[in-house]
Order: structure tokens, then C-alpha cells, then sequence
């Protein structure tokens, strides 16, 4: 089986992955902002590959042809090595585009190899929303990870969201974020659902597409919540013990495991309604 017929079902659930993060009324990523990768299938002997979205296409008018092929180990090995970066990343991406049609991983695609290398990962979506955004470009960017506001914050997006510092994006920001991922699971034994990138956007790291886009859509509410708290005297976050309640109680599990199993489009009909300002939900 070849690597293209073997990536043909999983390019069309990115297509619509894509077209549903990217949609225009969420206003979650503009123009040819933001992208998309799913981890493909391997066979036995097929090296480990992702589909990620080509550089300059819009996820909001994305195609079947938008995406490019690309094999992880020679991408994590940029990232774990000592070189220098601009023509080993070059060399990677032009091999990929000559393979796959012409078209070119977007620059972000190494960050989407080290957050699909992460265990349980198979979906990864990068947007710039607004209120995220509103946020990250604030002296205020650290109330983003500094507790939890309500019970669904941890429902969808756990405890311990990243957060790291403006990098330049590329080989740069993808070893800090690498290392700063690893960190970050030997600490608390867990993988972030979020990475926020400080004057930037988020990374939503998920165990298949709609985790991504749900939590991409808790992510831009817990904002939109924290720039009114801190415009009504600052947040109050939950205190520990509620916080470790919520995230370990069978009820609350039960919702996860829920949640996961329920498809996106209810909750996207939700928020399109609240942005036509219909509350009555
Ligand atoms: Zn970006």
C-alpha cells in the first residue's frame, strides 16, 4: 500500500476538520492563519507520518490538496539535533513538497510533529483566536495558566494547560517547546491539552479531531471569561481541592468519556447561535 492511499480517508476528515476550525464566523484563525494535522495509520514497516496543512492555504476553503505528507523522525530529528536549522528545514520540506504535489508544509508543521509525538496524540489544531489572542499579547497572559475559573474548564481543557514564551516560530520555538513539553509531563504525568504561545495563538492537542475542537472552543470561552474578570477587579480561581475534585470525581469522568465519544457539531451550532446573540441555550 502506498503512503497516498493509505493517508485518502484521513485526508478528507482533515479537510473537514480544517473547514470546521477555520470557519469564518468563529473568527478562530483569518486568512490563511492557523493549521491542521492528523497522525496517519502506519502499516507494518510504514515510517510514523502526519498530514499537516501546506503553507499559505486557508483552513476556512481547505482542499483535499492542501495537505502534505510528511514523516515524523526526520522532522523530530531537526528538532532533537544541534544544527543550526533554515536549510535542514528546508531540505525536510522540499522533499515532502516534491513528493506531495509541489505544495509545502507550513512552517508550523515542525511544532505539530513534536505535539503528535506526544502519547495518545493524534489530532492537532493551531489557531489564533481573538479573546485567546487578546490575552497572550497582555501583561495579563499568565492568568491563562495561573488556575482554573469553573468546572467545564477542566472537564475539556484539564488542569495544567503550557503556556511559553514568545520564540521565533520554526526549529527555534519547536525545541523550546519540546523540552518544555517533557518537562511539563514529568511534573504531572499528564499531556497538556493547550499550549498557549505568548503573543501568538494556542496549539490544541488532541486524542482524535473533535477533542481539538472542543477544545479549541473552551479555550476561546475560558478567555472571553478571563478578560471580563479581569475587567469586573480579576479572576477568583477555584481552590486546589475544588479543582482536584472536579478533575478526579466519577461524575465528572463520566462526562469526559461523554464528551469524547459525542461528536463537535452540536457544540459548533452552539456557538454560532451565541454569536447571533441567541443565549437561550
Ligand atoms: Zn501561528
Amino acid at each position: 500500500m502506498t503512503p497516498m492511499t493509505t493517508a485518502e480517508p484521513e485526508r478528507a476528515r482533515l479537510v473537514e476538520f480544517s473547514r470546521e476550525l477555520g470557519r469564518v464566523d468563529r473568527a478562530w484563525a483569518l486568512l490563511a492563519e492557523g493549521n491542521t494535522s492528523l497522525l496517519l495509520p502506519t502499516a507494518a514497516g510504514d515510517p510514523v507520518a502526519m498530514l499537516v496543512k501546506a503553507s499559505g492555504a486557508s483552513m476556512a476553503r481547505a482542499t483535499p490538496g492542501d495537505f502534505v505528507r510528511l514523516e515524523l523522525r526526520p522532522v523530530l530529528d531537526l528538532v532533537d539535533g544541534a544544527g543550526g536549522g533554515d536549510a535542514e528545514v528546508d531540505a525536510v520540506f522540499d522533499a515532502a513538497a516534491r513528493a506531495g504535489g509541489g505544495r509545502r508544509p507550513s512552517v508550523e508543521a515542525i511544532l505539530h510533529a513534536v505535539c503528535l509525538d506526544l502519547p495518545g496524540v493524534t489530532a492537532v489544531g493551531h489557531t489564533h483566536p481573538v479573546p485567546v489572542n487578546a490575552l497572550l499579547c497582555s501583561a495579563s497572559a499568565d492568568a491563562l495558566t495561573r488556575g482554573s475559573l469553573f468546572p467545564d474548564q477542566i472537564v475539556v481543557l484539564g488542569t495544567r494547560p503550557l503556556l511559553v514564551p514568545y520564540i521565533d516560530p520554526g526549529l527555534q520555538l519547536a525545541r523550546v517547546v519540546r523540552t518544555m513539553l517533557r518537562e511539563h509531563i514529568e511534573a504531572t504525568g499528564r499531556v497538556p491539552k493547550v499550549v498557549y504561545l505568548q503573543n501568538h495563538g494556542m496549539f490544541a492537542i488532541g486524542a482524535d479531531a473533535a477533542e481539538v475542537l472542543r477544545i479549541t472552543e473552551m479555550a476561546v470561552k475560558v478567555a472571553e471569561v478571563l478578560l471580563g474578570s479581569l475587567a469586573a477587579g480579576g479572576p477568583v480561581y477555584l481552590s486546589e481541592e475544588a479543582v482536584a475534585r472536579i478533575d478526579t470525581r466519577p461524575d465528572e469522568l463520566h462526562r469526559r468519556a461523554e464528551l469524547a465519544t459525542s461528536t463537535s457539531t452540536p457544540s459548533a451550532d452552539r456557538a454560532a447561535a451565541a454569536r447571533e446573540g441567541d443565549h437561550s441555550s
